[in-house]
């Protein structure tokens, strides 16, 4: 059995094609233009094949409520063409299938949950550092929505006295997260390019603070199992080894668990399993609940 899947990004738009555990077969990309070329190439080139239902992970924020007459929008982006455009609706009703939505940070954290690090585990906190920072959280084998859905990029930081730009770059607040450690934010602070930074620049140990401190934010609120920090900017890879020191730093031994020892947190803070594929991986189990679930949406 098939099961479409559509990445829908503000760059581009991945369509695959799967299997409902996950596996990918096909897969096309056309750029996001405007709803109504990129729609119809959408709709042709998933409608070319034999697909029993879809999952999609999109580029937000999204009108998530269920009880919402737009359930499955995208409510307010700074792609004008696409503001309100009532994605989940014509997708499910041009394809005739049983379509599900999500965002494209929850697909990610679905599939590191059930395939991916967090197998085994049922709670899972996912984040993806990139241009924007997002968290999709899973609790007790399921997906948080709550009143609309996590924004924990938006999270409220405590400035760092070294910090040189401590209100950040977010035109909704100061200090929030994002704001203040999105690639964009790390670019703008210091006039260079993130992949020009060497290792040992100092941009990486002021990152991995105001990271530590989103962890044990988290950590103290939701007490996920395991921690998997994806996006653009974990491809620095030795920012790790550093968020897990100032984690336990600030943490002070207060949560006791083995895995929050230095023994422990390397397998507790991790980069994702699937790695770029997570998104995709999870729209595609986003699919076959839509299939299993039809009444959900
Ligand atoms: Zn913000």
């Amino acid at each position: 059995m098939l099961i479409g899947a559509l990445e829908a990004g503000g760059t581009n738009m991945v369509c695959s094609i799967g299997t409902p555990q996950g596996d990918v077969l096909q897969r096309a990309s056309f750029m996001t233009t405007t709803p109504e070329v990129t729609i119809d190439q959408v709709v042709d080139f998933i409608g070319k094949f034999d697909v029993k239902a879809l999952g999609i992970g999109s580029f937000g924020p999204l009108d998530l409520a269920p009880s919402s007459p737009t359930y499955g929008s995208i409510t307010d982006t700074p792609k004008a063409a696409w503001v309100g455009y009532p994605l989940l609706r014509v997708l499910s009703s041009r394809l005739g299938l049983p379509t599900a939505i999500d965002t494209a940070v929850n697909c990610a954290a679905l599939a590191e949950s059930k395939m991916g690090a967090g197998k085994g585990y049922s709670s899972l906190l996912y984040v993806a550092v990139g241009t924007g920072i997002g968290g999709g959280l899973v609790v007790e084998n399921r997906l948080v929505h709550g009143l609309v859905h996590p924004e924990l990029g938006h999270m409220i930081m405590s400035v760092e006295p070294s910090d040189t730009m401590p209100d950040g770059t977010c035109p909704f607040h100061r200090h929030c997260l994002e704001g203040l450690a999105s690639g964009p934010a790390i670019e703008k602070r210091w006039g260079l390019s993130s992949k020009l930074m060497t290792p040992d620049h100092p941009a990486w140990e002021l990152e991995a603070s105001y990271l530590a401190q989103m962890c044990v934010n988290s950590i103290v609120t939701f007490s996920p199992e395991i921690i998997v920090l994806g996006g653009g900017v974990m491809k620095q890879t030795h920012l790790f080894p550093r968020i897990r020191k100032k984690t336990l730093e600030l943490l002070g031994g207060y949560v006791a668990s083995s895995r929050l020892t230095p023994e422990g947190i390397d397998s507790y803070i991790v980069a994702p399993a699937l790695g770029v594929n997570s998104c995709v991986v999870g729209a595609l189990l986003l699919g076959a609940q839509a299939l299993e679930e039809p009444s959900t949406r």
